[in-house]
């Protein structure tokens, strides 16, 4: 018997990483889950994994930042599924780019999905839990970029703050009805958005994150998706408001620097971008279309 035996949980960005662990644990602990991605693929393949382990699964094409999709997403998942007890809204994207550099679409787009696609999600399945009167989870996907930035990254970095405190608010007012909300900040986890800081299983990079990160392994889904089944089980009913790190420690970890260009670990970078550039390029008019 799992620890959320019988219940529904609705997962953002379900169709790969982190998402698709949460979907596949959560899964495990006898939950049905409704997978909601950008990406149709991504989201049949994790539904293919919810039913083998013997959970329904409900697919559900949906862009996180649009008020609209995002309302039919958790009506129809709820009508399919027949309640709505859990909602992880993790989808999310990263745009890198200097002050000098970064393009306003980019900037946009990271806003439109990581922030207000995580406050959309987080409204219409409250406004959900609180017409069902069955109390609820909400878990919503910051980063430890959310205190830790850098060159590069501190747009992602700002969207991921404001997630994280948000949440804080959202505690204050979701209680009363029985629901509780948290965020999550992983570290680096082996996931296509994370590639180029994860590297390749046996490239440099990653020998480099595994020897920079003190428990000496790059995160896994599967680290961050226990956490998740931890906050939507009976052990955190009394946790709300929270930011929970799971991170190896890498937070207080030394710097790892830049590698030099002709440094094998900076080729194996490059060449990492460039394949999560053709992932964005075909998932870009997707995120077009609202
Ligand atoms: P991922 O790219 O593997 O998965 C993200 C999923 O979100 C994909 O299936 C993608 O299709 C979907 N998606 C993107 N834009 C969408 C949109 N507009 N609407 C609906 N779905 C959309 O990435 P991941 O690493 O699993 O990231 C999941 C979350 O975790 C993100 O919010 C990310 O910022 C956060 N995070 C990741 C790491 C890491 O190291 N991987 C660290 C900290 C935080």
């Amino acid at each position: 018997m799992g620890t959320i035996e019988g219940k529904v949980a609705f997962i953002t960005g379900a169709g790969s990483g982190i998402g698709r662990g949460a979907a596949v644990r959560l899964a495990r602990e006898g939950a049905d889950i409704a997978i909601a991605d950008i990406d149709l693929e991504g989201a049949n393949e994790t539904a293919e994994l919810v039913r083998e382990i013997g959970q329904k699964a409900h697919v559900v094409s949906m862009n996180a930042a649009s008020q609209r999709q995002v309302d039919d997403a958790v009506a129809s998942s709820a009508a399919a599924l027949g309640r709505f007890d859990i909602a992880v809204a993790n989808a999310g994207i990263a745009r890198a780019g200097s002050i000098l550099d970064l393009q306003l679409k980019d900037w946009q787009d990271q806003v439109d999905i990581n922030l207000t696609g995580v406050f959309l999600t987080a409204q219409a399945a409250a406004r959900k839990m609180v017409e069902l009167k069955n109390g609820g989870r909400i878990v919503c996907m910051a980063s430890l970029a959310a205190e830790n930035t850098g060159a590069m990254s501190w747009a992602y970095s700002a969207t991921k703050a404001g997630v994280r405190i948000m949440v804080r608010g959202w505690a204050q007012e979701l209680g009363p009805h029985g629901i509780t909300v948290n965020a999550i900040g992983p570290g680096i986890i082996e996931t296509p958005l994370a590639s180029m800081l994860a590297g390749r299983e046996d490239g440099e990079i990653r020998k480099q994150v595994d020897e920079r990160t003190p428990v000496g392994r790059v995160g896994q889904p599967s680290d961050i998706a226990g956490l998740i089944a931890f906050l939507c089980g009976p052990d955190a009913s009394f946790m709300t408001g929270s930011y929970l790190i799971m991170d190896g420690g890498l937070r207080d970890a030394r710097a790892g620097g830049m590698p030099d260009p002709t440094d094998p670990r900076a080729v194996e970078a490059m060449e990492l971008i460039q394949q999560e550039g053709q992932r964005r390029q075909r998932l870009q008019p997707l995120i077009d279309e609202r």
